[in-house]
This record gives structure tokens, sequence and C-alpha cells, in this order.
């Protein structure tokens, strides 16, 4: 039995998880869950896999649970405090760490500590402290399994082989729904426009992630550390079926990748379970149905975000913290309605402009980082 703490259930990630755990109650137990503000959801998590513990981030958020959750045995605790103690709950054996943005770090730091195993889908945390992590999943000798489907298609793919052996990463990437629009027109986009994704269902966040393709920028990154290769070694290609979920290519010209439909069931049941693999439910794979597998050069001038990941990484170990906290500000200002989609790119190249560069020693230097680079976008934008 592998029992589960999850930062983040009632998120896309989150709500696929608890799919997979419903799935195989034979094998999972649930220990603990956080949410953020969708507490029916979570009420009904709650109901159906009974954890020991659920976090929620206010004090009246918890209040609320407590009430409609009448007399269960859970304990519900609120604030970082609360999801630290679902992030260390001392019976979970794995934390499968959920939780959108820069506020996943915190917790993700709080179990490795705590020495639990991590299925990490929380791909800012390694964006913005990733030598500090990776030094700590050393120390701690803790397993971190990826979530990311392009992630866990480089994890597959360097299976059985031998990292000297390894020559250049190749991250795929949908394109989203702009590859093909006019460039000249981006800036007047909508927010639903941007919003509707061609090939993943997945949170806000990451789906204009996906449409400026920073998403793809904070997974070169992420890729960097999780796999220890530097960034001029890992490229980025379109591939709009997102058929192939990335690939490696080794020094003898053979390429490795995985395939499988678009669903981050696939990607989760496999960190969860590794070396097995079980039924997720993802149909199989009907090339035929396909029909054709395509490849296209990121275009810079349209995807502009893409670059500024690249050029962070080689600017200095604090940059991409500010990279990501500005991308957050302005992802949420799009969404608000307050500035354009072109505008996410150029308020990150502001902001970045702005930061003087210095190494990250520390949890606590990346977060004052991370609130330098919130106040800097901030004030670019005018908020
Ligand atoms: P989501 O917005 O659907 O869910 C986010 C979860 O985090 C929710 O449970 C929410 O309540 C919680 N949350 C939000 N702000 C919080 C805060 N301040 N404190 C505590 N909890 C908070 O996001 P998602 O799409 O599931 O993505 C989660 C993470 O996984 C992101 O880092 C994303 O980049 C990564 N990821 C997602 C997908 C996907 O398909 N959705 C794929 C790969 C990687
Ligand atoms: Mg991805």
């Amino acid at each position: 039995m592998k029992k589960l703490t999850i930062l983040g259930s009632t998120g896309s990630i989150g709500v696929s998880t608890l799919d997979i755990v419903a799935a195989h109650r034979d094998r999972f137990e649930v220990v603990a869950l956080t949410g953020g503000n969708n507490l029916e959801l979570l009420t009904s998590q709650i109901e159906t896999f009974s954890p020991k513990i659920a976090a929620v981030i206010s004090e009246e958020s918890a209040r609320k649970l407590r009430k409609s959750l009448k007399g269960a045995k859970t304990e519900i605790l609120h604030g970082i405090p609360g999801m630290i103690a679902a992030a260390t709950a001392a019976e979970s054996d794995m934390v499968v760490s959920a939780i959108v943005g820069a506020a996943g770090l915190v917790p993700t730091v709080a179990a490795i500590k705590a020495g639990k195993d991590m299925a990490l889908a929380n791909k800012e945390t390694l964006v913005t402290a990733g030598r500090i992590i990776m030094d700590m999943v050393r120390e701690q000798g803790v397993r971190l399994y990826p979530v990311d489907s392009e992630h866990s298609a480089i994890f597959q793919s360097l299976e059985g082989h031998r990292k000297e052996d390894l020559k250049r990463i190749v991250l795929t990437a949908s394109g989203g729904p702009f590859y093909r629009y006019p460039v000249a027109k981006l800036a007047g986009v909508s927010i639903s426009d941007a919003l509707n994704h061609p090939n993943w269902s997945m949170g806000k966040k990451i789906t204009i992630d996906s449409a400026t393709m920073m998403n793809k920028g904070l997974e070169v990154i992420e890729a960097r550390w999780l796999f220890d290769v530097p960034v001029e070694r890992i490229s980025v290609v379109i591939h709009p079926q997102s058929i192939i979920h990335s690939m490696v290519e080794y020094l003898d010209g053979c390429v490795m990748a995985q395939m499988g439909v678009p669903d981050m069931k696939a990607p989760i049941a496999y960190a969860l379970t590794c070396p097995e693999r079980v039924p997720t439910g993802v149909r199989g794979l009907n090339l035929t149905e396909v029909g054709s597998l395509t490849f296209f050069e990121p275009d810079n001038g349209r995807f502009p975000a893409l670059a500024l990941a690249y050029r962070a990484v080689n600017d200095g170990e604090s940059m991409p913290a500010v990279m990501n906290a500005a991308n957050e500000v302005a992802v949420e200002a799009f969404l608000q309605g307050r500035i354009r989609f072109t505008e996410i790119a150029a308020v990150i190249e502001k902001t970045m402009d702005a930061h003087q560069p210095h190494v990250l020693n520390s949890v606590e230097e990346v977060l004052n980082t991370d609130r330098w680079g919130r106040a800097k976008a901030k004030e670019l934008i005018g908020l």
C-alpha cells in the first residue's frame, strides 16, 4: 500500500491523481490533501478518500470546510503551516506536488526535508530553486519522479541507457493555440482564445503559459535540473499533435522517444508506480488514426518568452526565479483583463532587465527574489 499526500488536490493534476487512486484503491491510500478555494470539490474528495489531514489557504476556508464536513475525522488545517503539516505527514510515503506556481515551493521543500519521495508536477519549484532542490534531494536520498509529460518522457527514454552516452534532449511543444496565428494580431487575442488549448486540458495558469510558450521555457529549466544537462543541450521543437512527449538523442545518433495520446493520467501514474505500470484508462495510440506527425522550429518573434527562459539561465542563478515571479504576475494580470497577451513577455523582459542576478544560497533567498520579482512586475504593470 502506497500512502500519498496530494498538494493541490483540487487542481487539474490533483483531480487526475485522485482518479488514478480511485481506480487502484488496493494500491494507494490518501493521507493528506490540500486545496485552495474550491471547497466544494475538496469536501467531496475528503468524503471519498478520508485523509487524516486536509489543509486550505485561509482560516475562513478551514472554518467553512469543518462545517460542511460535519464530524468527519479529518483534521482541517490552514495557511502555510497547514500545507507543511500535510506535506510532512508522518504516515505518507510519497508526496504529489501539484500546487500551481511558486506557492508550491515551501511545502515541496518541507516534504523533501521530511524524506518523502516526490512526484513533482510543480515545475516552478525547479525553475526558482533548481540547484538547491537537487542538492536537497541528494542529501535526503529521496526519489524525485517527474509528472510533467515531457519530463516523464525523457525519464522513460533514459531508462536502461547510460547517462554518459546522452547527447541532447529534445522537448516537444504543442505550440498552443497561436503557433500559426498572424503575429501582428497576437496583441488582440482574447482571454478565451488564449485559454483554448488544442490538445491538453489543464489549469488556467499553465494554459496561458502554453499559449506564450513560457511553459516550454520553464520546462527547459526544469529539465536542466532534473537530468543535470546544460540548457545548450536542450532544444525545443513544435509538434502540434502532442503524440511524441519528448525525446533524447544518444552519441550514436539513435533517438529514443516516448509516445501516447495526450492525457496526464499516464505520466502521473508512472510517477506513482514506477518501475511498475498500471492501467490508467488512457486510450491506446492508434497511429493510423493520427495520420501524420509534424514538427516545426519555434519562431522567436512569435514566442519571445521561450528565448527569455534561455537568457534567464545564462544571466545567473536568481534570474529564473525573477522571470517566474514576473510571469505569474503578468499571467494573472492578463487573466484579469489588465494587460494584453503580448504584454506578458514584455513585462517579464523588463522585470529581468531591472534585476542584478546573484547566487541563491537558501530557500529564504529564493523567496526574497520571488518577492522582488513580483513587486517589480506589479510596479511595471501599474498594479
Ligand atoms: P490548477 O490551477 O488546476 O490547480 C492548482 C492547485 O493548487 C489547486 O488545488 C489550487 O487550489 C492550489 N493552489 C493554488 N494556489 C495556491 C496557494 N497559494 N497555496 C496553496 N494551494 C494553492 O493547476 P494545474 O494545472 O493542476 O497545475 C499544477 C502544477 O502542475 C503547476 O505547477 C503546473 O505547471 C504543473 N503541470 C500541470 C499540468 C496539467 O496538465 N495541468 C501538466 C504538467 C505540469
Ligand atoms: Mg509539460
